[in-house]
């Protein structure tokens, strides 16, 4: 079930406990690093939710996982090629369509406005033909602005039972707390990184900080002076930036193995570190900043 998702086995298990039992949210939080398969994870589901392939397959004898989505019947195909009628991705190309932009218009957007959530809405409203469910899909839910999230908490509360939600960010902090409060979450690990051949000292530095744990601000900082100075032939940067790629590598298997909210917060906030060491702030800084806060 949900074979197309690669990589993502506590989300793909949630999702098909989901389907399996029936009991489906009305809105969902797909949220992970960017590259984690999250958009297409949101496809494959709104393509298991109506797929007409699923009474077939579990006519077969013995048939303990159907193959769902069947990825054959007119639904799925549908989806497949883009054309569903009743399956919405928002993202900024249908936008500047919805919205009638021009291409100048098209290129500068950075974020989704209350036109586009209204259309939405229109869409969930009108009757459905051929779904069971209309599956309404935010790809980047950290762009609404303010005024387009107030629309869609609106749009939430008072959509259509028909109506299936899924909102996929990168960034859920940045998403209404009240919005991200209705939606049931579902947490991406980030894909697979491969270590450099000569990490091995920053890998037993990542180990012996998050096994033994600085267990103070002041611990966290000699380890913060520790990592930086760790090769001297690699320079600080580069350094640093080994560092946090074993933190980021054990934090996710962590996370895959056992995920709470507070391990996917942790990651975050070293994905964030390291953004900024590739914006060229200093290495010390950036580990000074976010370390404390893996305590
Ligand atoms: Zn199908």
């Amino acid at each position: 079930m949900l074979e197309k998702i690669k990589g993502q086995k506590k989300a793909v298990q949630q999702l098909a406990a989901d389907l399996e039992s029936g009991r489906l949210a009305e809105s969902y939080l797909f949220a992970g690093p960017e590259g984690a398969g999250k958009k297409l994870a949101a496809l494959e589901f709104a393509k298991a939710v109506n797929c007409s392939g699923v009474m077939r397959d579990s006519l077969i004898p013995d048939s303990t996982t159907p193959n769902i989505p069947c990825g054959e019947c007119s639904s799925c195909q549908k989806v497949d090629s883009g054309t569903h009628p009743e399956i919405f991705v928002l993202d900024f190309k249908s936008q500047s369509e919805l919205l009638d932009l021009n291409s100048e218009q098209e290129i500068k957007q950075k974020e989704y406005r209350i036109g586009s959530i209204r259309s939405l809405l229109e869409k969930a409203h009108l009757s459905s033909y051929e779904t069971r469910k209309k599956v309404l899909i935010i790809d980047g839910a950290e762009c609404l602005n303010l005024e387009a999230g107030n629309a869609l908490l609106k749009a939430l509360e008072e959509s259509p039972r028909q109506c299936l939600w899924i909102l996929v960010t990168k960034s859920p902090e940045r998403v209404l707390m009240t919005i991200r409060s209705r939606c049931r979450r579902v947490w991406f690990s980030p894909p697979e990184i491969v270590l450099d051949e000569d990490a091995s000292a920053a890998e037993k530095l990542a180990s012996e900080f998050l096994e033994r744990g600085a267990q103070s601000v002041s611990g966290a900082l000699e380890m913060s002076a520790r990592a930086v100075a760790l090769d001297k032939k690699l320079g600080t940067r580069k350094a640093a930036e080994q560092f946090l790629k074993c933190l980021a590598i054990k934090m996710s298997s962590d996370l895959r193995e056992n995920p709470t909210n507070m391990k996917a917060e942790k990651l975050l906030n070293i994905i964030q570190a390291q953004e900024g060491l590739s914006k060229n702030l200093s290495p010390q800084i950036v580990l000074d900043s976010v370390l404390p806060s893996l305590l």
